[in-house]
């Protein structure tokens, strides 16, 4: 009886469009950037000249997987702050390994890596294919890079049996090296597809180097060839992750949950990327520069050139405010935005009886913790409560157990680096880590509410300040 469900708006259809099509930080950043392309955002280059200029919409790229967008306000004067969001790209994951070629009984396997905390069993008896960038040599002897996206389930890590383990049930025990490389295929089926023609010389006639295809399955280069239109000897190197093909999807009784991997952040990064496109129409009036930074590696410490203790943020506000610098820090306002834990119906004794966001369609969470795992302060969770009450969404407080470790995120980073007044907020979600996440359908209306309100309403809120 499909008469029960409830129908699916175009705000949840536009969602789960964008995840499908983001099995990596690089597709989802590829996936920002049309969207900013086609709302008339132009690219910025880092090595040349930036003019910017009231109304003018920016976005720069770093290193395919990190993102910073930027829409200037129609009444913005040098030394005016930013109104930002901060979110990160990249999810826990497996990873191919630099070495990848792998022969055990038999069977042809994927060496993998561990990216990031995640609930690594719930990888197992899943249909896997891999998604990444690779970088191949054209025959010009240029260097070039092609997003892959494999459409069929080629890898899967199989469970033990539980006649071969019958305390399975008692115990899952993963050991991480042993137990998580992937199966590509039979032996037999490698064999019958060795090339045949083995070349010494890449496609532009030199003598081949630190040879790809000693360390991985040809058949696995022959695939990944085929994917970017060229050779697998041109093939120089890549970041594979594996992805489940399951698609994202709506669930429950009345359609009212989201089941999708990576909700954890690509749901903040879609939303807040939503607000500040959806909130272009006010620009005119702006005195701020509104803007979306998105980056990459917060699930392994944030620690990178395109993660958020890079200079990367420092240079790229810099530049927008010219030698206006130091006054717009102090006079921005920022949100990190990353997914908060919901409570589960059977563990709600892991949260604390009065800080739960016990309901997935509860609203938008703000997230407290005085250690500064969090850079929530009462100051910004004030402005925040203030944009959430103009903007018509209703917030959740949430505050971990003390007798349990907090959690962290790239805000208490960015505001200490940058010094600017930062609040952490999330969407309330299940399953934070595991390759099929859950949330629900209001939470992702209200976070897109949020953001939207956001942008439309910081102005407001900051001129009301008195202090
Ligand atoms: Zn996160």
């Amino acid at each position: 009886m499909t008469s029960l469900a409830g129908s699916v708006s175009k705000n949840v259809e536009g969602f789960l469009d964008f995840i499908n099509k983001s099995p990596t930080a690089f597709h989802c950043v590829d996936n920002v950037k049309t969207t900013l392309t086609s709302a008339g955002f132009k690219e910025l280059r880092d090595n040349e000249q930036w003019n910017i200029a009231p109304l003018g919409k920016y976005f720069v790229i770093k290193d395919d997987s990190c993102v910073g967008a930027f829409a200037v306000g129609g009444k913005y004067k040098n030394g005016n702050g930013f109104a930002l969001t901060a979110a990160h790209t990249d999810s826990p994951h497996l990873r191919v390994k630099p070495v990848s070629k792998r022969e055990e009984s038999n069977y042809l396997q994927v060496n993998v890596e561990c990216y990031g905390g995640g609930i690594w069993h719930t990888w197992l008896d899943r249909d896997l294919t891999l998604a990444g960038r690779v970088f191949f040599r054209k025959p010009n002897g240029k260097i070039s890079r092609h997003f892959v996206h494999v459409k069929r389930p080629i890898l899967r890590i199989p469970t033990i049996a539980i006649h071969l383990k019958r305390d399975t049930n008692e115990k899952l025990e993963l050991n991480k090296q042993d137990h998580l490389q992937a199966v590509l295929a039979l032996k037999i089926e490698e064999e019958l597809n060795k090339s045949t023609n083995e070349k010494d010389t890449t496609s532009d006639g030199n003598k081949k180097l630190n040879d790809e295809s000693k360390k991985h399955h040809s058949q696995l280069l022959q695939l990944l060839a085929s994917e970017c239109n060229c050779q697998a000897d041109d093939i120089i190197n890549f970041d594979l992750m594996l992805a489940d093909t399951q698609p994202s999807c709506v669930g429950g009784l009345n359609n009212e949950f989201i089941y999708s991997g990576r909700l954890d952040n690509q749901m903040s990064s879609y939303c807040a990327i939503q607000g500040l496109v959806n909130s272009l129409d006010t620009l005119t009036d702006e005195t701020f520069i509104r803007g979306v930074l998105l980056y990459d590696n917060e699930e392994t410490g944030s620690e990178s050139a395109q993660g958020a203790m890079s200079e990367f943020t420092q240079h790229t506000l810099r530049r927008m405010t010219r030698d206006d610098y130091e006054r717009s820090i102090s006079n921005s306002f920022l949100i990190s935005a990353d997914m908060a834990h919901g409570v589960h119906p059977n563990y709600s004794s892991l949260h604390d009886r009065d800080h739960r966001p016990s309901l997935l369609n509860g609203g938008v969470v703000v997230k407290t913790n005085c250690c500064n795992r969090y850079a929530t302060t009462a100051f910004t969770a004030t402005l925040l409560k203030e944009i959430a009450r103009l903007s018509n969404v209703p917030l959740q407080e949430f505050s971990m157990r003390n007798d349990m470790p907090c959690g962290t995120t790239v805000g208490p980073i960015l505001s200490a680096r940058l010094g600017m007044s930062t609040v952490d907020v999330g969407a309330p979600q299940l399953s934070m880590h595991s390759i099929r996440e859950m949330t629900s359908t209001q939470a992702l209306e209200h976070y897109l509410e949020f953001f939207n309100g956001f942008y439309n309403n910081f102005k407001q809120v900051y001129e009301s300040i008195e202090l």
